[in-house]
């Protein structure tokens, strides 16, 4: 088995353990069955793949290697322990990719973009594979000059990856976790009750918890919520537009970014 399948069967495992967790002790009733958002959500999945696979035919790990063997990059020409560069990256993709969220929701066109991950009208396991193409191509060319500069190492960057794509789909997951595990998991890893909170209808509710993996960074730059105001109960998931079930189609999903105004939710308040 290569490791590129080997990845995808991690990944593809995690999956199957959250759709299963979600059916034995769910968080929230869902309103919304999973025959109506499920095919949807996986098919927009399907559409991302294929497209990273033609437009990025050689991938991430191709250019991690090359800047290895040419000591391209920052970590590449400094003398650290090959374990602690490893580390490094992979801590430094992360905050990456945490600012990259950030700036997703602050600069309008952009978050035109990915609202569409936002106008989910149920938050499970499908909602973490749920992003438009053009957000996922300008992330992959975001994530490629950050391995370029930063002298990611192939390795390190495999970890990211699996990492990333696994604890997307684990805290988008509709799943009951106990008070005490959820406080404990908080300090490692961002949690489905944490990330359920950036989900929330309420703007200053969406506008915060941007991390994905690790959760120190919100408490670092001021954009940590512990909870919803309503409770997770009682919360209401998605954005004040996309609420009619037709948006939910795959069809409909895909122009939602061309659809009305940027709207109240950005960041940067002068570009509304
Ligand atoms: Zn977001
Ligand atoms: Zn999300």
């Amino acid at each position: 088995m290569s490791v590129a399948e080997a990845s995808r069967s991690a990944v593809a495992a995690v999956f199957a353990v959250m759709a299963g967790w979600e059916v034995v002790a769910p968080r929230r009733s869902q309103a919304i069955g999973r025959w109506l958002r499920w095919p949807n959500n996986l098919g927009i999945l399907i559409v991302d793949t294929i497209i990273l696979r033609l437009l990025f035919p050689t991938a991430i790990l191709g250019l991690a290697l090359g800047g290895e063997e040419r000591g391209w990059g920052l970590l590449n020409s400094l003398p650290l322990p090959r374990w602690i560069a490893v580390i490094v990256a992979v801590i430094a993709l992360d905050l990456a990719i945490y600012f990259q969220h950030v700036l997703f929701h602050a600069v309008p066109a952009l978050w035109r973009l990915h609202r569409m991950h936002h106008a989910d009208l149920e938050f499970d396991v499908t909602t973490g594979v749920r992003f438009h193409p053009v957000e996922i191509v300008l992330s992959m060319m975001i994530k490629l000059g950050v391995v370029l500069a930063l002298g990611a190492a192939a390795l390190a960057v495999l970890i990211f990856e699996v990492l990333l794509n696994a604890t997307s789909m684990f805290n988008h997951g509709n799943v009951r976790l106990a008070e005490r595990t959820d406080r404990f998991l908080r300090k490692i890893v961002v949690t489905p009750e944490m990330h359920r909170v950036h989900h929330s209808i309420e703007p200053a509710e969406t506008n915060s918890n941007f991390g994905f993996n690790l959760p120190w960074w919100g408490r670092l730059f001021g954009t940590y919520r512990v909870q919803p105001a309503a409770g997770h109960a009682g919360m209401t998931i998605g954005i004040d537009r996309f609420r009619h079930v037709e948006d939910l189609r795959l069809d409909r999903m895909m122009t939602q970014p061309l659809v009305g105004s940027a709207g109240r939710y950005p960041i940067n308040p002068r570009n509304r």
